[in-house]
């Protein structure tokens, strides 16, 4: 079990939870103004499987193979017209190639016969698709325009810990906490602000807290700072 430095917060005067988002979420705004999907694609079918084999890899990888894939496939049904062999060697470099070309074909299976061929913005159509887990569901839904949840990664994980948001282990109570206190409208932008923060400043291992824009408002900050002053801009319910 993480520490919780939820009530670390509360023990060094720096506000609650919902007291800490407004100024949380604007900074790293400002900090990150260029924070978005690193993923490559032009359509909504490549957003979908460019995020499907982006499991148990880096983005770097998928877009290393996304291109050459993207001329070759261009339909649902071009995934299906070869043999799953030959989708296997063209994504195998994403890892995991047998497992995740099973995954697209019978996605793209599905996106024929219920569909259309198109790719569906909610986040229950998303997941009914083969292969695409709520993670997936919630990253693709959000690059739509139709963000239901925040997206849980490791980035967002540690983060939301360090930052007294959550007290959870869990991906997906961690979600349910952010969604309490996260306003609506910065659903989607909100984990690309914190995975940047992470691979910029907040390292897993070294954080540079001494460069950090948010260090007066983190309890898990190794930098003696004065406690912001936080606007309470929602009512306040528990921290
Ligand atoms: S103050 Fe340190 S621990 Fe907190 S978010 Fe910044 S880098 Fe991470």
């Amino acid at each position: 079990m993480a520490r919780s430095y939820v009530r670390e917060a509360r023990r060094r005067g720096l506000g609650t939870r919902r007291e800490r988002i407004g100024p949380v979420v604007e900074r790293l705004a400002q900090e990150h103004a260029d924070a978005e999907i690193a993923l490559r694609f032009r359509t909504d079918l490549e957003l979908l499987v460019s995020v499907m084999p982006s499991a148990q890899t880096t983005d770097v990888n998928v877009n290393r193979v996304t291109p050459a894939l993207f001329e070759k496939y261009r339909r649902p049904e071009d995934y299906l017209a070869v043999p799953q062999e030959e989708l296997e060697r063209d994504i195998y470099a994403t890892g995991f190639f047998r497992q995740k070309a099973k995954a697209i074909r019978g996605t793209m299976q599905m996106l024929l016969e219920e569909f259309d061929g198109e790719v569906p913005s909610r986040l229950e159509d998303l997941v009914r698709l083969p292969g695409v887990a709520r993670k997936t569901a919630n990253v693709v839904a959000a690059e739509l325009g139709h963000a239901h949840g925040i997206v849980v990664d490791t980035h967002v994980r540690r983060l939301s810990q360090r930052l007294g948001l959550t007290r959870n282990e869990d991906p997906v109570k961690i979600e349910r906490d952010l969604q309490r206190i996260v306003p609506r409208p910065d659903w989607a932008r909100f984990p690309h602000l914190l995975i940047w923060h992470g691979r910029r400043v907040c390292d897993a291992r070294r954080p540079l807290c001494e460069e950090c824009v948010l260090a007066d408002l983190c309890p898990s900050s190794r930098v003696p700072v004065v406690p912001a002053r936080v606007e309470v801009t929602s009512p306040v319910d528990g921290d």
